[in-house]
């Protein structure tokens, strides 16, 4: 079994621009010693998959399947997301462990919340909204 260690440090600036539950998840898949994280090369590496954006190319997938889907919402005279929803969609972002705070980004789905939270049709990877 081979182990890695990481500086704390390191991981805590790695952390800013990963979802918010990523230094907590590494954290508890290891043992801290220190100022530092020791935890198995296979449970890095999971975490690494676990933290991963989609790809570029499954986010463009998805960008366009989600404009498309909110065109066709706007044509068919869906009525637009009011004030109260999209600050619930916010909230729940914002406490969520995918959210990505440096950017404001979900990491499951990859797409930027504050434009996301508008569409019609939207609806979050985890179902929390
Ligand atoms: S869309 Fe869903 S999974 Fe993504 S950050 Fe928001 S609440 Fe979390």
């Amino acid at each position: 079994m081979i182990m890695i260690t990481i500086p704390l440090s390191k991981l805590q600036s790695a952390a800013k621009v990963k979802a918010q539950g990523y230094y907590d998840a590494c954290i508890a898949a290891g043992t801290v010693f220190g100022e530092n994280l020791q935890l198995t090369e296979e449970a890095f590496a999971a975490l690494r998959a676990q933290f991963a954006t989609p790809s570029l190319a499954a986010q463009a997938q998805s960008a366009v399947a989600a404009v498309a889907a909110e065109c066709d919402a706007v044509l068919s005279g869906e009525t637009a997301i009011d004030d109260a929803t999209r600050a619930a969609r916010i909230a729940a972002c914002e406490t969520c462990t995918f959210f990505i705070v440096s950017d404001r980004r979900c990491q499951k789905c990859g797409c930027w919340m504050e434009i996301k939270t508008h569409f019609r049709t939207a609806i979050c990877p985890e179902g929390k909204w």
